[in-house]
């Protein structure tokens, strides 16, 4: 097994679990490739503007199967941030329910919800998202942190410097590692978050416009690191986009549109 394959293994389930997973629902089972991991169904969310109820989703369903690459196609506006945000468990939908691996997720209290991304969702943002104030490597250590009590992560810390060594090295930034984001290009700085974001070896990577900052050979570059981890360690992706030639890089296509999900 090569070692960047071993970084972002799935663990175990009676290995490794911070303090917080242990108190997740139920045990969940191993699951096999073409199971349904994540699922959406009748998703419905509305915002209001003064006394004006505006709604972005109107019963969005998906299905997204382990391991899958799949693209969310829509213009601005369209919602896709607000879906992502919702699959990710950031916000919570007005109807409708998200299920990870056959469990209901989107009605958890908080504290699971928050145990649950931490340990199996990793998210990537258009802006990177990336703390200015630290270095790359003090970035990618930093979901290691929140998830770990203080004392754990100090008694782990060496363990969690290796692999978050590991992981930029894994996406190219091995020599940029004591670089604050600052110092780094936006590639560099899309590079760091990934690596960030399969710190704590989610099972499923949701990318929010990964590329809708980034030159197009620059993107090129960061869909080719997606398309490694979905193809060679078994990552699950839901990306969302607005780019057609980026979408179009995934094994399935779907587009937002009016509210729904269509075929794109
Ligand atoms: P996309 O990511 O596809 O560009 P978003 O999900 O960000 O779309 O937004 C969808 C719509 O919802 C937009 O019209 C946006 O203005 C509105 N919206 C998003 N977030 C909020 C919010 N927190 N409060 C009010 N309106 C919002
Ligand atoms: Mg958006």
């Amino acid at each position: 097994m090569s070692d960047a394959r071993r970084l972002i293994q799935p663990r175990r389930r009676d290995e490794n679990l911070g303090p917080h997973l242990a108190e997740l629902p139920d045990e969940l089972p191993a699951q096999t490739e073409a199971e349904v991991q994540l699922a959406a169904v009748g998703l419905w969310k509305r915002y209001h503007k003064g006394r004006v109820d505006i709604p972005v989703l109107r019963g969005v369903d998906l299905e997204v199967r382990r391991g899958e690459f799949v693209s969310i196609i829509g213009q601005s506006g369209s919602g896709k941030s607000t879906l992502l945000h919702l699959l990710g468990m950031l916000d919570v939908p007005d109807e409708g329910e998200i299920a990870f691996r056959g469990q209901r997720i989107d009605n958890l209290p908080m504290r699971k919800r928050d145990a649950l991304r931490n340990h199996e969702f990793g998210m990537i943002f258009q802006f990177y998202h990336l703390l200015p104030e630290l270095t790359a490597l003090e970035n990618v250590l930093s979901p290691l942190l929140i998830a770990e009590s203080v004392l754990g992560y100090v008694r782990h810390r060496k363990q969690h410097v290796a692999r978050a060594t590991e992981l930029l090295e894994m996406v190219g930034l091995g020599h940029r590692i004591k670089h604050r984001p600052g110092e780094l290009s936006g590639g560099e700085m899309q590079r760091a978050a990934i690596a960030r974001a399969l710190a704590s070896e989610p099972e499923v990577l949701l990318a929010d416009e990964p590329t809708g900052n980034l030159d197009s050979s620059t993107g090129e570059e960061i869909l080719r690191i997606l398309r490694t981890l979905n193809g060679e360690h078994n990552l699950t992706i839901v990306m969302v986009t607005h780019d057609l030639a980026i979408a179009a890089q995934a094994d399935r296509r779907l587009r937002l549109a009016g509210g729904q999900m269509e075929l794109a």
